[in-house]
């Protein structure tokens, strides 16, 4: 049976290549019917706080990438992994180094000089223990092969192989006790049965010390197999370099909150950032689970491309529950339940047009303003001059109407543009002007119907005078 992780340090938010990370393990998952585990690694006891771990929870439950069982805390663990390194120790895998700080500051030193590689060079690694300094610190660490080579066999990147001679005897715990990153990702991927390690490839050079751990410990106790690697290309910007927080990349909970993007479609933007299927742009989570795989995920960094979120957005707007969109416009304007009926009724007409929340909360805005309307700078000029005439014109052809209905308004707007010879854009626009105050707004007959008679009468001849 498949099982995946997630294993986000608690350093900050869920990050786009975070969540991207979590998506292409939960997808793996469900497509094999297996399970996707969720591991907060919060070693790093000064930098993880209790904020980062409820936004990473948080993202993830929005993006509806729900975990199996319990998320495990890798601190909580420390015992476990101490364990498991004094098993190696005990079985001559891994031995006590007791170089100082100094000697091993003096070692990268001469290997600057040299021009060579910095790496521990196993200086304890055959001294017998009589020769330790009585009482004084160590650290473990693992004896790692020094000859041959190890080839994983990396399902997105192809067959990666490194000579053992590269690899040093890493620490896995340090001075004080407490293990390191290395001996703790190993020990914990055991423990909760990970079978598929999905990543970022900024974790390849780790994968062959970890590998080199886990054979250790099949070696000493059994049943610790390979797992099956997958390290995937990280996120560029849109000018080729990683992304970072320099080209407006931010937590899951921005795109939500500050960009207003549905979770679907960041769920869709990601899942093409890296994975494709043909030439499928929109495809939704059933399919996405359907068709997932590891082959479909190219070697190549992908940009991240923030027009193209935007319109997939827009897509999935146009697409979207109009009750539920009704609710998140209502929750950006901070209107109350009458409110959000009233969006929900304009709801087809809105969302034609918004690439994101605040795009349709901003649409929505006419409804809830209140005459005299506050008229934006640039739609002044509309309501000036011979405008107010045509204002006056369109004010009385629309109050002879029998009817408030699209067909009789639109009728009713053309007739005046006709009467007057003007284009219909003439008098379209003057009459955008007064009923939302803007020079933008949704088609206007729409705008007119949604008012309604009364206050769209009262809207225009709050112009007219
Ligand atoms: N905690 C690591 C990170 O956030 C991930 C470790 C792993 O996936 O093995 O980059």
């Amino acid at each position: 049976p498949v099982v995946t992780r997630f294993a986000p340090s608690p350093t900050g938010f869920l990050h786009i290549g975070g969540a991207r990370t979590a998506l292409f393990n939960w997808l793996f998952a469900r497509h094999h019917g297996g399970k996707f585990l969720l591991r907060i690694e919060d070693t790093d006891r000064a930098r993880s706080t209790q904020p980062a771990i409820d936004a990473i929870l948080e993202g993830m439950r929005w993006l509806g990438l729900d975990w199996d069982g319990e998320a495990v805390f890798q601190f909580a663990r420390a015992d476990r992994h101490a364990a498991v390194a004094h098993q190696l120790l005990a079985a001559g895998h891994a031995y006590k180094c007791y170089a100082t700080p100094e000697e091993l500051t003096a070692l990268r030193e001469s290997q600057r000089a040299a021009g060579k590689p910095m790496r521990y060079d196993g200086r304890w690694r055959d001294r017998p223990e009589s020769d330790a300094p009585a009482g004084a610190p160590f650290v473990v660490r693992l004896k790692a092969p020094t000859t041959g080579s190890v080839t994983i066999p990396d399902r997105v990147q192809g067959d990666v192989t490194v000579n053992n001679a590269e690899l040093d005897d890493f620490v896995l715990l340090r001075s004080d006790g407490t293990p390191t990153y290395m001996l703790a990702v190993v020990v914990d991927d055991h423990d909760m049965g990970v079978t598929h390690v999905i990543r970022g490839d900024d974790h390849l050079n780790n994968a062959f010390r970890q590998l080199a751990l886990i054979r250790a410990m099949d070696a000493v106790v059994g049943g610790w197999p390979d797992p099956v690697y997958a390290h995937i290309p990280l996120i560029h910007g849109s000018d080729g370099a990683k992304l970072s927080k320099r080209h407006g990349a931010l937590g899951v909970e921005a795109y939500r909150d500050e960009l207003g993007i549905l979770p679907e479609a960041l769920g869709n933007y990601l899942l093409r950032l890296g994975w494709g299927h043909g030439d499928d742009e929109i495809i939704s989570r059933e399919q996405a689970v359907e068709w997932f795989d590891l082959a479909g995920v190219g070697k190549s960094p992908s940009r991240f491309d923030q027009k193209k979120l935007e319109n997939l957005n827009g897509l999935y707007i146009r697409g979207a529950d109009d009750a539920r969109l009704a609710e998140l416009t209502a929750a950006r304007l901070g209107v109350d339940e009458a409110g959000r009926t009233t969006i929900e009724t304009a709801m087809p007409v809105l969302k034609l047009r918004a690439a994101n929340l605040n795009e349709l909360a901003d649409g929505a805005r006419f409804l809830f303003a209140v005459r005299p309307l506050p008229i934006d700078e640039d739609a002044r000029p509309l309501l000036e001059g011979g405008n107010t005439e045509v204002l006056a014109a369109l004010h009385t052809a629309l109050d002879a109407l029998p009817h408030w209905d699209t067909e009789a308004l639109e009728t009713a707007v053309r007739g005046v543009a006709e009467t007057r010879g003007i284009k219909l854009g003439a008098a379209a626009q003057p009459l955008r002007a007064a009923l939302t105050g803007r020079r933008t707004s949704p088609g206007i007959y729409d705008v007119l119907a949604l008012l309604g008679r009364q206050e769209s009468l009262a809207r225009i001849a709050d112009q007219m005078a």
